[in-house]
C-alpha cells in the first residue's frame, strides 16, 4: 500500500535498523522502544491486522512464528523470556495498520498491560 509506513520500510523508502530479513518477512528495531529489546516483525505483503488474514496470507504469520525462537536467541532474550504482541484497532493500541508483532524483552514486563 503506497501510504503505509511499514510498506515503505519494507521497500527501503524509509530507513530502519534491521534485525532480520528474508524474502517473506522483515524484523526491525522499533523507533520508540518500550524495553531494552523491542523489535517489530512484519510480513512483506500488506495486511492491515491479524483480523484481516485469509487462508493464503495466514502463511506469513505461521512463517513468522517459526522465526521467533531464533530471533529471541539472537536478541539475547530466549532464556530470560519476552513478550510477543500484536495490537488490533483503537482499543488495542494499533497505530500502524500493517500487521506487525512486537517482540519485547530485556526487563521484567508487567501484566496486565495498561
Ligand atoms: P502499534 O502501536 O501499531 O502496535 O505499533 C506501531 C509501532 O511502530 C510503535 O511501537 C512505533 O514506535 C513504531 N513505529 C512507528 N513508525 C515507525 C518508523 O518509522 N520506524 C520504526 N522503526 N518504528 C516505527
Amino acid at each position: 500500500m503506497s501510504d503505509c509506513i511499514f510498506c515503505k520500510i519494507v521497500n527501503g523508502e524509509i530507513p530502519s535498523k534491521k534485525a532480520y530479513e528474508d524474502d517473506k518477512i522483515l524484523a526491525f528495531y522499533d523507533l520508540n522502544p518500550v524495553a531494552p529489546v523491542h523489535i517489530l516483525i512484519v510480513p512483506k505483503i500488506h495486511i492491515n491486522s491479524i483480523v484481516d488474514l485469509d487462508s493464503k496470507s495466514i502463511e506469513y504469520v505461521t512463517y513468522i512464528m517459526t522465526k521467533i525462537k531464533d530471533l529471541a536467541k539472537e536478541l539475547g532474550v530466549d532464556e530470560s523470556g519476552f513478550r510477543l504482541v500484536t495490537n488490533v484497532g483503537d482499543d488495542g493500541g494499533q497505530t500502524v495498520e500493517h500487521l506487525h508483532f512486537h517482540l519485547v524483552g530485556g526487563r521484567p514486563l508487567e501484566w496486565p498491560p495498561g
